[in-house]
């Protein structure tokens, strides 16, 4: 098995647990099968991308806690304020399926946002759940040419092109070229300020 559907299934089943959450509840919240949810959990299922941002919304978590075992969110160099990351060593293709997500930096409260380098292989497609009220993504196309659906219509986007769009409705994102698209998704999350 591989570790990495070993460390989604603990960290689904440790993230259910604190919720108080059966499986039907997150079946509910997530649109994803039980019997699905089952199988993550015991390592017996490689979800793809797709599956596991549904379940980040479902909980209202990031991606990167789900993909991101502990240890290797704090990965990396570190002095102060000063952190590096290399896309090289944090690409995964979870499922083997055509998108691969480096979690540069993973979701942190204080500055409210995440960032991945994301790389469509020809022909992926995927029309996404829309994020929680408020959420707005940032994408810059590295090399290749990627396709955001966004309002009901696709936009091409050459490599250095950037857009930014609110993510709280269905969006898509396609590579119809014979090259692999790559993008930074910068997704930033509104909260609510706590009231003092
Ligand atoms: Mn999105």
């Amino acid at each position: 098995m591989q570790d990495i559907n070993r460390n989604i299934g603990q960290t689904l089943k440790r993230i259910r647990a604190e919720k108080g959450w059966s499986l039907d509840q997150t079946s509910k919240q997530t649109g994803v099968s039980k019997a699905m949810l089952g199988q993550i959990e015991r390592g017996e299922s490689s979800p793809t991308v797709a599956t596991l941002w549904k379940i980040a919304g479902g909980f209202h978590i990031s991606l990167s806690t789900l993909i991101e075992p502990a240890q290797e969110q704090e990965a990396g160099y570190q002095e102060a304020d000063i952190r590096i990351r290399s896309a090289e060593q944090l690409r995964r293709r979870p499922a083997q399926d055509s998108m691969l997500v480096a979690s540069l930096f993973p979701y942190e409260d204080s500055v409210g946002f995440e960032m991945y380098e994301l790389t469509l292989l020809p022909g992926y497609e995927r029309i996404a759940e829309p994020h929680e009220s408020g959420v707005t993504e940032h994408v810059v196309v590295l090399s290749g040419c990627l396709e955001l659906l966004v309002n009901g219509q696709w936009r091409e986007l050459k490599q250095g092109d950037a857009i930014r769009f609110a993510a709280d409705k269905p969006h898509g994102y396609r590579n119809l070229n014979e090259q692999p698209a790559v993008f930074h998704d910068v997704i930033h999350y509104q909260h609510q300020k706590s009231e003092c």
